[in-house]
């Protein structure tokens, strides 16, 4: 399962006259069921209770309850990207990412795992959510990728099988 870093303020509340972001129950029952999550806030550091306690004001009770289950706790000083697992499978989302954190993604050749969140757009967190479940569909880029999730390796038993099927089933249809 892919991990999921999120921020809250500007995420999953407005940054400004604080209040739940538009869509944030079905966002947040998306992401905890799909990805397995991180919070990647000032609201927490090391401890996921104060971050819980903050969300309480604004969120109901079952999308707290969800992020309370789901969520993990990360720890970071300076940088949010201290606290990423850079080599693993990640999506990071946030309002407001520092160029310091962009230019540290970039020298790893993952800035593309930033979603930049701007909640003045209308739907903001269902574009998030469907960008996010575009990334689950694992494309496959070939005939040959598709043979090999199919049937497996070339050299293997039941890929060659298949090639033998194949190439009688080709010249059966060449003979008609
Ligand atoms: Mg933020």
């Amino acid at each position: 399962m892919a991990k999921l870093y999120l921020d809250i303020d500007g995420v999953l509340l407005t940054s400004k006259n604080t209040r739940a972001a538009p869509g944030v129950d079905a966002f947040v029952a998306f992401v905890t069921q799909q990805f397995d999550c991180y919070w990647l806030t000032t609201h927490c550091k090391g401890d996921s209770q104060s971050a819980l306690k903050y969300l309480s004001q604004f969120l109901l009770p079952s999308t707290l309850e969800q992020l309370k289950d789901a969520v993990h706790s990360t720890n970071w000083d300076a940088l949010k990207t201290e606290a990423i697992e850079l080599e693993s499978d990640f999506y990071w989302v946030d309002d407001n990412p520092f160029q310091a954190e962009i230019a540290r993604l970039t020298t790893r050749q993952v800035a593309d795992r930033l979603i930049v969140v701007d909640l003045s757009r209308p739907n903001e967190l269902f574009t998030v959510q469907t960008k996010l479940q575009e990334s689950l569909k694992t494309p496959l880029t070939s005939f040959a990728d598709h043979l090999t999730a199919q049937y497996g390796q070339p050299d293997s038993p039941s890929r060659m099988a298949f090639e033998e099927e194949f190439a009688a089933f080709k010249h059966e249809a060449q003979q008609h």
